[in-house]
């Protein structure tokens, strides 16, 4: 297909560009630029002094440059984040940006940094944006996106950052999952000997983050749900159709499922597939490169498994 012949062209031209690396220590290097399509122009939104460790409520781009590895202003300015219908429990902006080609044929929600402590889930995010604000013209299926970079800031923002969200609740763990009020206890209880990074809650989506992703899934009927985590380093799968057998290097390797988690959650109980990425490193992305191949290893799957013939429509 020309569109993937062109798409591993520039696989190929810029894979030398990629270089990750933290995102604090040194100047950033001048960004690699796309070769297909220009940059938009940033709109750069200084934010109010005083919140350089959060996300202003004009801007989250200083604080997610100044945070996220291997993420420039410019990168997240393009991104255009838009402040979603919610708000962290420290009262942070959920950020939201929706790319909506002409005729859409799928819609897909993508959700980064679950976890606070998983930076790079964050970053590659963004990174995504710009490739998804970019298709190539004879892009085969044109797809609605609605990211959701960082689900949970006030974890990526704490000192030091944290898996669970300003109530000590892992988010991944509050999805009303049927029998959620027994087994997330039972599991949190016995499986992680009551493990406070993985507590599940007092119910399920008693959280801010979570019930709005919930409302995000009723209200945008997602037909694939990509949620990006780290460290482990695979590629997870829930729900109906054949999974994608490798993301980049990452390769498929179903690790079970837990109550209340997204996963199982959107996957097992709605029917929803929901490819889980578990980046290798949460404090450093994948090249560049790599995180274009993922990407474009996420549209080939997409394409030949879900396209709308196969929902009948
Ligand atoms: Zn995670």
């Amino acid at each position: 297909m020309v569109f993937f012949r062109l798409c591993s062209l520039v696989l190929l031209l810029t894979a030398a560009h990629g270089v990750a690396r933290p995102q604090a220590l040194k100047p950033a290097a001048p960004a690699p630029l796309p070769l297909l399509v220009p940059l938009p122009l940033p709109q750069v939104v200084p934010p109010p002094p005083g919140l350089s460790a959060q996300a202003s409520a004009l801007s989250p781009c200083a604080a997610f440059a100044a945070t996220l590895p291997n993420v420039r202003r410019e990168l997240c300015e393009a991104a255009q984040l838009q402040p979603g219908s919610a708000r962290s429990v420290k009262g942070q902006p959920l950020w939201t940006r929706d790319i909506l080609p002409a005729k859409p044929g799928l819609r897909v929600l993508v959700v980064g940094a679950i976890h606070g402590d998983e930076l790079s889930a964050g970053s590659v995010a963004l990174h995504w944006i710009r490739l998804a604000s970019q298709p190539p013209a004879d892009t085969p299926l044109p797809i609605h996106w609605r990211f959701v970079p960082v689900l949970n800031p006030d974890g990526v923002f704490a000192r030091p950052p944290t898996r669970v969200n300003a109530s000590g609740v892992d988010l991944n763990r509050n999805f009303p999952t049927p029998n959620w009020t027994r087994d997330a206890k039972i599991y949190w209880e016995k499986r992680t000997a009551r493990d406070p990074r993985r507590w599940p809650g007092p119910k399920a989506l008693s959280e801010p983050e979570s019930s709005f992703l919930h409302q995000q899934m009723l209200s945008f009927q997602p037909q694939l749900i990509v949620s990006i985590h780290a460290p482990y380093g695979v590629l997870d799968f829930d729900g109906p159709y054949t999974p994608p057998s490798r993301l980049g290097r990452l390769y498929l390797d179903q690790v079970g499922i837990f109550p209340g988690s997204l996963g199982n959650y959107g996957g097992v109980h709605k029917g929803v597939p929901v490819v889980t990425v578990e980046l290798p490193n949460s404090l450093r992305t994948p090249l560049d490169s790599e995180m274009r191949q993922m990407w474009f290893d996420l549209l080939r799957w997409t394409t030949e498994r879900l396209a709308p013939s196969q929902f009948g429509r």
